[in-house]
């Protein structure tokens, strides 16, 4: 028996779980699922982002719902229009053997003709947002005075947004004798009001420990002055190559100034924020969604909730006010068992919020340098590199070869070698080429504790040729060296991991140990390769950063990524095309 059937689902719900290759229930859904089930019930359940929790109420709510009845049974209410059709478009799928079931989205800024005609062919369940919602009901359009299940999903955010006396109205206009199912990331005073005042002796399930981060997202935070946050934040971009990343600004302005940056600056780089027209957010979301985009600009309200897997990195360009806003934020990446990065730029000034989110999750942050130039030049390099390794051969060149064999007569196999990447590099050389050092002078000066401090002229970084295709993250890197070289846990730290390599640290004295372990050494017959980095510390004085330099090489991301990439900019004049039209739609 499948785990997801010990938990009491119906078969033709057992074949659309095995069609999602869900294997194993979560634990939020372990939980909720036969509680559910089994009673008819309030309940509360209190579970992070990632955690599933769309299948803990969906399927339960599909198996009780009387598809021979065209009546209104569920209503599902969600703080915004992105979680409306994640959630409608994952019921869907739940749903999909339930022969006559009708899952329908209402939300703002999308034609209400359009929805009213959806809602009368009879829809079982809709999932709302409150405003649009209200409206609907105010209008008499829909019918929710004989549902049988309200579902709150993401009740903070809804609370946050403001919606408590939109969800007071629409609460009133539903049955006293139905059952109402909460759901919510964190429990502030505001939520644990709506379960008092609107549920009856609500079950409770807590899952994992209350507002804390997963343990999965390493925290980084990078000191700088207030005016280099935006070339800070593009060479953060820069050294890591494979980058997929939600980038949260405190402001709508902000979102949109520096996503407009990136994108002049030849990233893919797109913002999302409730300024933009509903078609705009659409289009961005979908971009982002095929990783056409590996940057996202985005308000916290925006994004919040959006479930988009292997988000590498989250990047606060801006702390936020409220530090539970920072575990939304930093709960987007490290995602299904995944790893990732939360990073945050900071000034010094706020350096004492880093204190305080340290205490709220529980979790140290590690204090990292902004990569200087030369740095960033040599992940390049070797990002270039294995990208030429990796290039599928195209065979349509082959009528050619004579003629440019013809051409590049008589240069070597070595020059041919450097003339090849210097094509791409030396856009790239030229811009980083002494660039200033960008983080903030004379150290954080916020602590002095041991484990993430090392000195830096006794510390020294390496390259291996290992990276995240080889199934490593951060975290599995540095265990696996540690273990071969019999190291402690401290030993072995800044393991950056890219692609297909990654760099690490060790004290000097180390270094020995570390070249004579990896000079002959093989993994599944393959060689790893360790090398001293040449990248010193921190980058040297002159041109500021900023300023356009490539036009066309942000087709980066690795594996398969980049094929769709290829599609979507098309080079250099796709790319000066997306960016025209992206740019004219803004306004
Ligand atoms: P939450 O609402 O808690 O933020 P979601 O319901 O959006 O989380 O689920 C996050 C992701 O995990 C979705 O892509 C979903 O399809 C996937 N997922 C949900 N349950 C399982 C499961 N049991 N096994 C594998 N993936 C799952
Ligand atoms: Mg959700």
């Amino acid at each position: 028996m499948s785990k997801f059937e010990s938990l009491g689902l119906q078969e033709s719900l057992l074949v659309a779980v095995a069609d999602l290759g869900f294997e194993n229930p979560s634990e939020v859904q372990e939980k909720a699922i036969p509680i559910l089930l089994e009673d008819e019930t309030d309940l509360v359940a209190l579970a992070q982002t990632g955690t599933g929790k769309t299948a803990a109420f969906g399927f339960p709510l599909i198996q009780k719902i009387d598809i021979a009845s065209r009546t209104t049974q569920g209503l599902i209410l969600s703080p915004t229009r992105e979680l409306c059709l994640q959630i409608t478009n994952e019921m869907q799928l739940y749903s999909k053997y339930e022969k006559g079931m009708n899952i329908v989205a209402i939300y703002g800024g999308a034609s209400i003709t359009d929805q009213a005609r959806q809602i009368k062919k009879g829809a079982q369940i809709v999932v709302a947002t409150p405003g649009r919602m209200k409206d609907m009901i105010r209008r008499g359009i829909v019918d929710i005075t004989k549902i049988d299940y309200c579902i709150l999903d993401e009740a903070d955010e809804m609370l946050n947004m403001g919606f408590f006396e939109d969800i007071k109205d629409i609460l009133s206009n539903t049955p006293k004798e139905k059952s109402t199912w909460l759901f919510s990331a964190t429990m502030p005073k505001e939520v644990a009001t709506i379960a008092k005042k609107f549920m009856h002796s609500p079950k409770e399930i807590t899952v994992g420990a209350k507002n804390s981060g997963a343990t999965t997202v390493q925290h980084e935070y990078y000191v700088v002055s207030g005016r280099d946050r935006y070339p800070a934040l593009k060479r953060l971009a820069d050294a890591n190559p494979g980058i997929f990343s939600v980038v949260f600004c405190r402001t709508k302005r902000d979102t949109q100034k520096v996503a407009e940056k990136l994108i002049e600056d030849g990233y893919n780089a797109g913002a999302l924020h409730g300024d933009l027209s509903q078609n705009q957010r659409d289009l961005v979301m979908n971009a982002f969604r095929k990783k056409q985009i590996q940057m996202l600009v985005a308000t916290d309200v925006a994004a919040r909730g959006i479930d988009v897997d292997d988000i590498t990195h989250v990047i606060n360009y801006q702390l936020p006010d409220e530090i539970e806003t920072y575990t939304h934020r930093s709960g987007r990446t490290g995602r299904a068992g995944k790893s990732g990065i939360s990073m945050v730029i900071v000034t010094r000034s706020e350096l004492r919020k880093i204190n305080a989110i340290e205490r709220k999750i529980k979790q140290d942050f590690l204090e990292k340098k902004i990569p200087s130039g030369i740095e960033i030049c040599e992940i390049q390099l070797y990002h270039l590199a294995n990208n030429i390794k990796d290039t599928k051969v195209n065979d349509e060149i082959d009528g050619y070869l004579p003629a440019i064999n013809d051409v590049l007569d008589g240069i070597d196999r070595e020059e041919l070698i450097k003339k090849i990447v210097s094509v791409e590099f030396t856009r790239f050389f030229n811009y980083y080429n002494k660039t200033r050092d960008l983080n903030s002078s004379d150290g954080s000066g916020r602590r002095e504790r041991g484990a993430t401090e090392h000195p830096k002229d006794g510390s020294v970084r390496y390259f291996i040729n290992v990276g995240e295709r080889d199934g490593y993250d951060w975290m599995s890197l540095k265990d696996f060296l540690r273990d071969k070289l019999g190291l402690d846990k401290d030993d072995v730290y800044k393991v950056d991991t890219k692609d297909s390599f990654s760099f690490f640290n060790t004290d000097a004295q180390f270094t020995p140990l570390i070249l004579e372990t990896f000079s002959d050494f093989k993994v599944d017959g393959r060689f790893i390769n360790v090398e001293v980095s040449k990248s010193p510390g921190g980058g040297r004085g002159g041109n500021r950063g900023g300023g356009r330099r490539r036009d066309r090489d942000r087709n980066r991301g690795g594996g398969g990524r980049r094929d769709r990439n290829t599609s979507f900019k098309g080079g250099k004049s796709g790319s000066k095309k997306s960016k025209g039209k992206r740019n004219s739609g803004f306004y």
